[in-house]
Protein backbone atom coordinates (compact mmCIF):
# COMPACT_ATOMS: atom_id res chain seq x y z
CA UNK A 1 0.00 0.00 0.00
CA UNK A 2 1.20 3.58 -1.27
CA UNK A 3 1.48 5.49 2.15
CA UNK A 4 0.99 9.74 1.86
CA UNK A 5 4.10 10.23 4.67
CA UNK A 6 5.80 13.84 6.17
CA UNK A 7 8.64 13.42 7.33
CA UNK A 8 9.55 16.16 9.75
CA UNK A 9 13.62 17.16 10.65
CA UNK A 10 15.24 20.45 12.24
CA UNK A 11 18.21 19.17 9.64
CA UNK A 12 18.40 17.43 6.66
CA UNK A 13 21.34 16.96 4.30
CA UNK A 14 22.56 18.38 2.03
CA UNK A 15 20.97 21.40 2.83
CA UNK A 16 21.77 21.66 6.80
CA UNK A 17 23.43 19.21 8.88
CA UNK A 18 25.18 18.76 12.37
CA UNK A 19 24.87 15.01 12.81
CA UNK A 20 23.64 12.08 11.85
CA UNK A 21 19.91 13.19 12.13
CA UNK A 22 20.86 14.97 8.85
CA UNK A 23 22.35 12.29 7.00
CA UNK A 24 19.05 10.22 7.92
CA UNK A 25 16.46 13.01 7.03
CA UNK A 26 18.22 13.15 3.91
CA UNK A 27 18.79 9.38 2.30
CA UNK A 28 15.51 7.79 3.91
CA UNK A 29 13.34 9.73 1.82
CA UNK A 30 15.07 8.86 -1.17
CA UNK A 31 14.85 5.33 -0.21
CA UNK A 32 10.88 5.26 0.65
CA UNK A 33 10.03 7.34 -2.58
CA UNK A 34 11.94 4.63 -4.53
CA UNK A 35 9.32 1.93 -2.78
CA UNK A 36 6.24 3.76 -3.88
CA UNK A 37 5.74 5.92 -0.99
CA UNK A 38 4.23 9.67 -1.67
CA UNK A 39 6.68 10.98 0.83
CA UNK A 40 7.55 14.66 1.23
CA UNK A 41 9.74 16.33 3.98
CA UNK A 42 9.95 19.65 5.57
CA UNK A 43 12.65 21.60 7.55
CA UNK A 44 13.63 25.06 8.69
CA UNK A 45 14.92 27.29 5.84
CA UNK A 46 18.04 28.59 7.32
CA UNK A 47 21.07 30.72 5.61
CA UNK A 48 22.78 27.25 4.86
CA UNK A 49 20.45 25.95 3.10
CA UNK A 50 20.71 28.30 0.06
CA UNK A 51 24.49 27.33 -0.11
CA UNK A 52 23.37 23.91 -0.53
CA UNK A 53 23.88 23.68 -4.32
CA UNK A 54 19.92 23.15 -5.01
CA UNK A 55 17.20 25.34 -6.74
CA UNK A 56 14.77 26.77 -3.82
CA UNK A 57 11.79 28.41 -4.64
CA UNK A 58 9.21 30.34 -3.08
CA UNK A 59 6.00 28.91 -3.23
CA UNK A 60 4.18 32.48 -2.60
CA UNK A 61 2.05 30.62 0.82
CA UNK A 62 2.16 32.24 4.31
CA UNK A 63 1.71 30.20 7.02
CA UNK A 64 -0.25 31.60 9.74
CA UNK A 65 0.16 30.01 13.43
CA UNK A 66 -2.01 30.71 15.88
CA UNK A 67 -0.38 32.04 18.84
CA UNK A 68 2.48 33.70 16.83
CA UNK A 69 2.28 37.11 15.61
CA UNK A 70 4.59 36.48 12.80
CA UNK A 71 3.60 34.68 9.69
CA UNK A 72 6.34 32.15 8.05
CA UNK A 73 6.42 31.35 4.04
CA UNK A 74 6.93 28.12 2.48
CA UNK A 75 9.89 27.31 -0.20
CA UNK A 76 10.07 24.46 -2.20
CA UNK A 77 13.12 22.04 -3.34
CA UNK A 78 13.91 18.70 -3.77
CA UNK A 79 15.90 16.16 -2.36
CA UNK A 80 17.33 12.92 -4.62
CA UNK A 81 15.08 11.47 -6.83
CA UNK A 82 12.77 14.36 -6.66
CA UNK A 83 11.25 13.71 -3.10
CA UNK A 84 9.63 17.09 -2.44
CA UNK A 85 11.53 18.86 0.32
CA UNK A 86 9.46 22.44 1.83
CA UNK A 87 11.42 25.13 3.67
CA UNK A 88 9.73 27.04 6.36
CA UNK A 89 11.01 30.51 6.27
CA UNK A 90 10.47 32.72 9.21
CA UNK A 91 13.91 34.93 9.35
CA UNK A 92 13.25 35.86 12.60
CA UNK A 93 13.67 32.56 13.89
CA UNK A 94 15.78 30.64 11.65
CA UNK A 95 18.38 33.08 9.48
CA UNK A 96 20.96 32.65 12.36
CA UNK A 97 24.51 31.57 12.18
CA UNK A 98 24.03 28.59 13.62
CA UNK A 99 21.13 25.78 13.45
CA UNK A 100 21.00 25.88 17.28
CA UNK A 101 22.93 27.81 18.72
CA UNK A 102 26.42 29.05 19.27
CA UNK A 103 28.42 26.02 20.11
CA UNK A 104 27.62 24.34 23.09
CA UNK A 105 24.72 26.37 23.95
CA UNK A 106 21.12 26.50 22.70
CA UNK A 107 19.54 29.74 21.29
CA UNK A 108 17.43 31.07 24.13
CA UNK A 109 14.66 31.45 22.23
CA UNK A 110 14.54 27.47 21.22
CA UNK A 111 10.80 26.91 22.76
CA UNK A 112 9.32 29.23 20.17
CA UNK A 113 11.23 28.43 17.42
CA UNK A 114 10.89 24.85 17.57
CA UNK A 115 7.26 25.24 18.50
CA UNK A 116 6.37 27.46 15.90
CA UNK A 117 8.63 24.79 13.45
CA UNK A 118 5.88 22.41 14.34
CA UNK A 119 2.93 24.36 13.82
CA UNK A 120 4.33 25.78 11.03
CA UNK A 121 4.83 21.63 9.58
CA UNK A 122 1.19 20.96 10.14
CA UNK A 123 -0.27 23.79 8.54
CA UNK A 124 1.84 23.32 5.35
CA UNK A 125 0.62 20.19 4.75
CA UNK A 126 -3.43 21.80 4.87
CA UNK A 127 -1.75 24.97 2.53
CA UNK A 128 -0.16 22.22 0.20
CA UNK A 129 -3.17 20.03 0.01
CA UNK A 130 -1.59 16.79 1.31
CA UNK A 131 -3.28 14.79 3.99
CA UNK A 132 0.04 13.09 5.50
CA UNK A 133 -1.35 8.85 6.28
CA UNK A 134 1.69 9.20 9.00
CA UNK A 135 3.84 11.97 10.25
CA UNK A 136 7.37 11.14 10.72
CA UNK A 137 9.54 13.38 13.73
CA UNK A 138 12.86 13.37 14.56
CA UNK A 139 14.51 14.12 17.55
CA UNK A 140 12.89 16.52 20.34
CA UNK A 141 12.95 19.10 17.94
CA UNK A 142 9.55 17.78 16.14
CA UNK A 143 8.75 16.23 20.05
CA UNK A 144 5.48 18.56 20.09
CA UNK A 145 3.75 17.68 16.94
CA UNK A 146 2.22 14.46 18.16
CA UNK A 147 1.40 16.87 21.19
CA UNK A 148 -0.37 19.44 18.92
CA UNK A 149 -2.09 16.71 17.28
CA UNK A 150 -3.91 15.49 20.54
CA UNK A 151 -4.73 18.49 21.45
CA UNK A 152 -4.99 22.04 19.88
CA UNK A 153 -5.72 20.17 16.44
CA UNK A 154 -7.67 16.77 17.96
CA UNK A 155 -10.77 18.21 15.94
CA UNK A 156 -9.41 19.05 12.89
CA UNK A 157 -10.61 16.72 10.31
CA UNK A 158 -7.74 17.17 7.93
CA UNK A 159 -5.85 14.94 10.54
CA UNK A 160 -8.63 12.88 11.47
CA UNK A 161 -6.65 10.16 10.28
CA UNK A 162 -2.97 10.96 10.65
CA UNK A 163 -0.82 8.91 12.54
CA UNK A 164 2.41 9.70 14.24
CA UNK A 165 5.49 7.92 14.59
CA UNK A 166 8.30 9.92 16.95
CA UNK A 167 12.21 8.29 16.31
CA UNK A 168 15.03 8.81 18.47
CA UNK A 169 17.97 9.58 17.30
CA UNK A 170 19.94 10.97 20.73
CA UNK A 171 18.15 10.61 23.78
CA UNK A 172 20.74 13.05 25.29
CA UNK A 173 19.27 15.80 23.60
CA UNK A 174 15.73 16.19 24.93
CA UNK A 175 14.67 20.05 24.96
CA UNK A 176 13.64 20.78 28.42
CA UNK A 177 12.80 24.00 29.39
CA UNK A 178 11.09 25.56 32.58
CA UNK A 179 7.96 25.32 32.92
CA UNK A 180 7.15 29.41 32.42
CA UNK A 181 8.00 28.72 28.98
CA UNK A 182 5.05 25.81 28.27
CA UNK A 183 2.53 28.96 27.05
CA UNK A 184 4.79 29.74 24.28
CA UNK A 185 3.98 27.00 23.12
CA UNK A 186 0.42 27.49 22.40
CA UNK A 187 -0.11 24.09 24.89
CA UNK A 188 -2.58 24.06 27.87
CA UNK A 189 -0.83 24.32 31.19
CA UNK A 190 -3.36 21.04 32.05
CA UNK A 191 -0.99 19.09 29.78
CA UNK A 192 2.20 19.70 32.36
CA UNK A 193 1.74 16.43 34.90
CA UNK A 194 3.71 13.04 34.54
CA UNK A 195 2.10 11.22 31.94
CA UNK A 196 1.96 14.10 29.76
CA UNK A 197 4.84 16.85 29.14
CA UNK A 198 6.17 17.22 32.97
CA UNK A 199 10.05 15.88 33.45
CA UNK A 200 11.18 16.48 36.59
CA UNK A 201 9.78 19.80 37.05
CA UNK A 202 10.43 21.08 33.77
CA UNK A 203 8.59 20.65 29.96
CA UNK A 204 10.28 18.38 28.03
CA UNK A 205 9.96 18.46 23.84
CA UNK A 206 11.19 14.79 23.98
CA UNK A 207 9.07 13.57 26.26
CA UNK A 208 6.18 15.10 24.57
CA UNK A 209 7.34 12.85 21.54
CA UNK A 210 7.62 9.42 23.73
CA UNK A 211 3.98 10.01 25.38
CA UNK A 212 2.29 11.44 22.51
CA UNK A 213 3.54 9.44 19.44
CA UNK A 214 1.63 6.54 18.22
CA UNK A 215 4.70 4.71 17.65
CA UNK A 216 8.53 4.90 18.75
CA UNK A 217 11.34 3.72 16.79
CA UNK A 218 15.03 4.25 17.34
CA UNK A 219 18.45 3.79 15.04
CA UNK A 220 19.42 0.51 16.59
CA UNK A 221 17.63 -2.46 18.11
CA UNK A 222 20.73 -2.41 20.57
CA UNK A 223 19.92 1.22 21.24
CA UNK A 224 16.23 0.17 21.44
CA UNK A 225 16.99 -1.57 24.64
CA UNK A 226 19.77 0.35 26.04
CA UNK A 227 17.35 2.94 26.75
CA UNK A 228 15.59 1.47 28.65
CA UNK A 229 17.73 0.92 31.42
CA UNK A 230 18.79 3.68 33.99
CA UNK A 231 22.44 3.81 32.95
CA UNK A 232 21.35 5.00 29.06
CA UNK A 233 18.08 6.09 29.57
CA UNK A 234 18.36 9.94 30.39
CA UNK A 235 15.99 9.80 33.27
CA UNK A 236 13.57 8.83 30.03
CA UNK A 237 13.92 5.04 31.14
CA UNK A 238 11.19 4.53 32.75
CA UNK A 239 8.35 6.04 30.08
CA UNK A 240 10.32 3.91 27.60
CA UNK A 241 9.82 0.50 29.36
CA UNK A 242 6.00 1.55 29.91
CA UNK A 243 5.51 2.24 25.68
CA UNK A 244 8.51 -0.52 24.92
CA UNK A 245 5.34 -2.70 23.24
CA UNK A 246 5.34 0.98 20.97
CA UNK A 247 9.35 1.02 20.48
CA UNK A 248 11.28 -0.33 17.26
CA UNK A 249 14.68 -0.24 16.44
CA UNK A 250 15.78 0.23 13.11
CA UNK A 251 19.27 0.26 12.06
CA UNK A 252 20.03 3.06 9.82
CA UNK A 253 21.59 2.57 6.28
CA UNK A 254 23.97 4.70 4.50
CA UNK A 255 23.61 6.57 1.28
CA UNK A 256 26.12 5.03 -0.69
CA UNK A 257 25.57 7.53 -3.57
CA UNK A 258 27.52 9.78 -1.35
CA UNK A 259 29.40 7.41 0.63
CA UNK A 260 30.98 4.84 -1.99
CA UNK A 261 34.65 4.57 -2.84
CA UNK A 262 34.50 3.39 -6.23
CA UNK A 263 32.76 6.91 -7.13
CA UNK A 264 33.34 9.59 -4.55
CA UNK A 265 34.53 12.97 -6.24
CA UNK A 266 35.85 14.35 -3.02
CA UNK A 267 38.96 11.46 -2.67
CA UNK A 268 41.93 11.83 -4.77
CA UNK A 269 41.76 7.98 -5.97
CA UNK A 270 38.76 5.89 -6.38
CA UNK A 271 38.87 2.34 -5.51
CA UNK A 272 36.97 -0.73 -4.67
CA UNK A 273 37.26 -4.12 -3.57
CA UNK A 274 38.88 -5.17 -6.82
CA UNK A 275 40.89 -1.92 -6.69
CA UNK A 276 42.08 -2.28 -3.40
CA UNK A 277 45.98 -1.12 -4.31
CA UNK A 278 44.79 2.75 -4.75
CA UNK A 279 43.75 3.21 -1.62
CA UNK A 280 47.60 3.88 -1.62
CA UNK A 281 47.05 6.95 -3.22
CA UNK A 282 44.73 7.97 -0.84
CA UNK A 283 46.72 7.51 2.14
CA UNK A 284 49.51 9.29 0.58
CA UNK A 285 47.46 12.29 -0.42
CA UNK A 286 46.33 12.02 3.70
CA UNK A 287 50.23 12.02 4.82
CA UNK A 288 50.73 15.26 3.04
CA UNK A 289 47.73 16.59 3.12
CA UNK A 290 48.29 16.96 7.35
CA UNK A 291 52.02 16.39 7.28
CA UNK A 292 52.61 13.13 8.96
CA UNK A 293 56.05 11.57 8.94
CA UNK A 294 55.64 7.93 8.60
CA UNK A 295 56.93 4.80 8.26
CA UNK A 296 55.70 2.32 4.64
CA UNK A 297 53.43 0.18 7.55
CA UNK A 298 52.49 2.69 10.32
CA UNK A 299 48.92 2.21 10.15
CA UNK A 300 46.53 5.50 9.83
CA UNK A 301 44.09 5.97 12.85
CA UNK A 302 41.54 8.47 12.58
CA UNK A 303 38.51 9.68 14.56
CA UNK A 304 36.04 12.15 12.23
CA UNK A 305 33.54 13.14 14.75
CA UNK A 306 31.65 15.71 17.18
CA UNK A 307 34.16 15.81 20.25
CA UNK A 308 31.48 15.28 23.50
CA UNK A 309 31.59 13.06 26.29
CA UNK A 310 29.14 10.88 24.41
CA UNK A 311 32.15 9.76 21.83
CA UNK A 312 34.56 8.38 24.46
CA UNK A 313 37.36 10.95 23.76
CA UNK A 314 38.17 10.30 27.92
CA UNK A 315 39.09 6.71 26.67
CA UNK A 316 41.96 8.23 23.90
CA UNK A 317 43.10 10.43 26.65
CA UNK A 318 43.99 8.05 29.25
CA UNK A 319 45.50 5.71 26.03
CA UNK A 320 47.73 8.68 25.29
CA UNK A 321 50.73 7.17 27.15
CA UNK A 322 50.23 3.77 25.53
CA UNK A 323 49.08 5.07 22.16
CA UNK A 324 52.58 7.04 22.05
CA UNK A 325 54.42 3.77 22.56
CA UNK A 326 53.06 2.29 19.65
CA UNK A 327 53.81 2.25 16.01
CA UNK A 328 50.79 4.25 14.99
CA UNK A 329 49.27 7.62 13.78
CA UNK A 330 45.96 9.13 14.35
CA UNK A 331 44.29 12.13 12.55
CA UNK A 332 41.39 13.98 14.11
CA UNK A 333 38.80 15.97 12.60
CA UNK A 334 36.34 17.34 15.07
CA UNK A 335 34.66 20.01 16.93
CA UNK A 336 32.95 20.11 20.23
CA UNK A 337 34.26 20.49 23.80
CA UNK A 338 37.22 22.35 24.28
CA UNK A 339 39.05 20.20 26.67
CA UNK A 340 38.63 17.60 23.75
CA UNK A 341 39.64 19.96 21.47
CA UNK A 342 42.80 21.20 23.50
CA UNK A 343 43.74 17.77 24.04
CA UNK A 344 44.10 17.08 20.25
CA UNK A 345 45.84 19.84 19.24
CA UNK A 346 47.97 19.74 22.27
CA UNK A 347 49.13 16.07 21.41
CA UNK A 348 49.40 17.27 17.72
CA UNK A 349 51.94 20.17 18.78
CA UNK A 350 54.12 17.63 20.71
CA UNK A 351 54.11 14.72 18.00
CA UNK A 352 53.60 16.44 14.47
CA UNK A 353 54.90 13.78 13.14
CA UNK A 354 52.06 11.04 14.40
CA UNK A 355 49.34 13.56 15.12
CA UNK A 356 47.17 15.51 13.09
CA UNK A 357 44.36 17.52 14.37
CA UNK A 358 41.11 19.09 12.30
CA UNK A 359 39.30 21.49 14.36
CA UNK A 360 36.62 21.82 12.11
CA UNK A 361 33.07 20.77 10.38
CA UNK A 362 34.42 20.01 6.70
CA UNK A 363 32.71 17.22 4.76
CA UNK A 364 35.14 16.90 2.23
CA UNK A 365 38.05 16.68 4.66
CA UNK A 366 35.64 13.86 6.24
CA UNK A 367 35.89 11.84 3.04
CA UNK A 368 39.49 11.98 2.45
CA UNK A 369 40.36 11.33 5.44
CA UNK A 370 37.95 8.23 5.66
CA UNK A 371 39.69 7.04 2.18
CA UNK A 372 43.17 7.66 3.38
CA UNK A 373 43.53 5.94 6.65
CA UNK A 374 43.44 2.43 8.03
CA UNK A 375 41.21 2.33 10.87
CA UNK A 376 38.63 4.34 12.39
CA UNK A 377 38.39 4.82 16.53
CA UNK A 378 34.44 4.95 17.72
CA UNK A 379 35.04 4.55 21.68
CA UNK A 380 31.52 5.82 22.68
CA UNK A 381 29.90 5.77 25.88
CA UNK A 382 26.44 5.08 24.11
CA UNK A 383 26.00 5.63 20.36
CA UNK A 384 22.33 5.44 18.79
CA UNK A 385 23.63 4.02 15.66
CA UNK A 386 26.27 5.61 14.44
CA UNK A 387 27.04 6.35 10.33
CA UNK A 388 30.61 6.94 10.79
CA UNK A 389 31.99 3.35 11.21
CA UNK A 390 29.49 1.69 8.32
CA UNK A 391 30.96 4.42 5.86
CA UNK A 392 34.29 3.43 6.81
CA UNK A 393 33.54 -0.24 6.30
CA UNK A 394 32.91 0.82 2.91
CA UNK A 395 36.05 2.93 2.83
CA UNK A 396 37.88 -0.74 3.61
CA UNK A 397 38.88 0.98 6.81
CA UNK A 398 38.47 -0.45 9.83
CA UNK A 399 36.30 0.37 12.72
CA UNK A 400 37.42 -0.39 16.34
CA UNK A 401 34.26 1.11 18.30
CA UNK A 402 32.56 0.05 22.01
CA UNK A 403 30.13 -2.55 21.45
CA UNK A 404 27.02 -0.27 21.84
CA UNK A 405 24.10 0.56 20.44
CA UNK A 406 24.19 0.73 16.69
CA UNK A 407 27.86 0.39 16.54
CA UNK A 408 27.52 -3.33 18.83
CA UNK A 409 24.70 -4.08 15.89
CA UNK A 410 26.80 -2.88 12.73
CA UNK A 411 30.14 -4.03 13.70
CA UNK A 412 31.14 -8.07 13.55
CA UNK A 413 34.20 -8.78 15.70
CA UNK A 414 36.71 -10.26 13.53
CA UNK A 415 38.50 -13.53 14.17
CA UNK A 416 41.40 -13.97 12.21
CA UNK A 417 40.76 -17.85 12.40
CA UNK A 418 37.56 -17.69 10.11
CA UNK A 419 38.85 -14.78 8.46
CA UNK A 420 34.84 -13.85 9.28
CA UNK A 421 34.36 -10.47 10.87
CA UNK A 422 33.85 -7.18 9.90
CA UNK A 423 35.79 -5.15 12.76
CA UNK A 424 37.05 -5.10 16.57
CA UNK A 425 34.45 -4.19 19.47
CA UNK A 426 35.36 -4.16 23.45
CA UNK A 427 32.68 -3.57 25.88
CA UNK A 428 33.84 -2.86 29.12
CA UNK A 429 33.94 1.03 29.52
CA UNK A 430 37.41 1.46 30.52
CA UNK A 431 40.39 2.55 28.56
CA UNK A 432 42.53 -0.81 28.98
CA UNK A 433 39.82 -2.93 27.09
CA UNK A 434 39.68 0.26 24.24
CA UNK A 435 43.53 -0.29 24.13
CA UNK A 436 43.46 -4.45 23.72
CA UNK A 437 40.97 -4.40 20.77
CA UNK A 438 43.20 -1.67 19.20
CA UNK A 439 46.31 -4.19 19.81
CA UNK A 440 44.78 -6.85 18.32
CA UNK A 441 43.74 -4.96 15.15
CA UNK A 442 47.96 -3.31 15.37
CA UNK A 443 48.61 -7.11 15.14
CA UNK A 444 46.46 -8.33 12.33
CA UNK A 445 47.30 -4.96 10.47
CA UNK A 446 50.98 -6.40 10.20
CA UNK A 447 49.48 -9.73 8.62
CA UNK A 448 49.15 -8.13 4.94
CA UNK A 449 46.50 -11.12 3.91
CA UNK A 450 44.65 -11.81 6.50
CA UNK A 451 44.44 -7.54 7.27
CA UNK A 452 42.65 -7.86 3.39
CA UNK A 453 40.04 -10.02 4.06
CA UNK A 454 38.75 -8.05 7.11
CA UNK A 455 38.87 -4.99 4.92
CA UNK A 456 37.30 -6.95 1.94
CA UNK A 457 34.88 -8.07 4.77
CA UNK A 458 33.65 -4.42 5.64
CA UNK A 459 33.37 -3.32 2.13
CA UNK A 460 31.15 -6.19 0.90
CA UNK A 461 28.20 -5.00 3.67
CA UNK A 462 25.42 -4.17 2.81
CA UNK A 463 23.92 -1.07 4.76
CA UNK A 464 21.84 0.16 1.84
CA UNK A 465 19.27 2.58 3.03
CA UNK A 466 16.70 0.38 1.36
CA UNK A 467 16.63 -2.58 3.67
CA UNK A 468 15.79 -0.20 6.40
CA UNK A 469 13.04 1.78 4.60
CA UNK A 470 11.48 -2.11 4.29
CA UNK A 471 11.41 -1.93 8.02
CA UNK A 472 10.14 1.94 8.38
CA UNK A 473 7.32 1.03 5.70
CA UNK A 474 6.37 -2.09 8.10
CA UNK A 475 5.97 0.51 11.21
CA UNK A 476 4.11 2.97 9.44
CA UNK A 477 1.67 0.18 8.39
CA UNK A 478 1.82 -0.67 11.94
CA UNK A 479 1.08 2.53 12.94
CA UNK A 480 -1.72 2.57 11.18
CA UNK A 481 -3.85 0.09 12.88
CA UNK A 482 -2.89 1.75 16.37
P1 LIG B 1 26.43 11.89 15.44
O1 LIG B 1 25.08 11.92 14.77
O2 LIG B 1 26.37 11.56 16.91
O3 LIG B 1 27.25 13.10 15.18
P2 LIG B 1 27.07 9.82 13.49
O4 LIG B 1 28.25 8.90 13.35
O5 LIG B 1 25.72 9.18 13.45
O6 LIG B 1 27.27 10.66 14.83
O7 LIG B 1 27.10 10.89 12.33
C1 LIG B 1 28.09 11.86 12.26
C2 LIG B 1 28.12 12.43 10.87
O8 LIG B 1 28.75 13.70 10.91
C3 LIG B 1 28.90 11.61 9.91
O9 LIG B 1 28.42 11.86 8.60
C4 LIG B 1 30.32 12.16 10.10
O10 LIG B 1 31.14 11.88 9.00
C5 LIG B 1 30.02 13.62 10.21
N1 LIG B 1 30.96 14.45 10.96
C6 LIG B 1 31.09 14.55 12.30
N2 LIG B 1 32.03 15.49 12.61
C7 LIG B 1 32.49 15.96 11.45
C8 LIG B 1 33.47 16.95 11.09
N3 LIG B 1 34.14 17.64 12.01
N4 LIG B 1 33.68 17.20 9.78
C9 LIG B 1 33.01 16.52 8.84
N5 LIG B 1 32.07 15.57 9.10
C10 LIG B 1 31.82 15.29 10.39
Amino acid sequence: MKLKILLVSAEVHPFAKTGGLADISGALPVALKKLGHDIRVIMPKYPCTSKAGQKIQALQMELNIPGFQKKGSLFKSELAGGVPLYLVQHDGYFKREHLYGEPGSDYPDSVERFSFFSQAALEAVKSLDFKPDIIHCNDWHTGLIPVYLKSLYRNDAWFSKTKTLFSIHNLGYQGNFPRSQLKTTGLDESLFHQEGLEFYGQFSFLKGGLMFADVLSTVSPAYSREIQTPELGFGMDGILRKRSDRLYGILNGIDDTTWNPKTDPLIPANYGPKSLSSKKQCREDLIQMVSLKLNKGTPILCMITRLLEQKGIDFIMEARAALDKQDLSLVVLGTGVTKYESFFKQWSRERPDRIATELKFDEALGHRILAGSDMILMPSHYEPCGLTQMYAMKYGTVPIVRAVGGLKNSVQEFNAKTGKGTGFKFKTPQAKFFLKSLEKALSCYHQTKTWKKLMLNGMAKNHSWENSAKQYSRLYRKSLRC
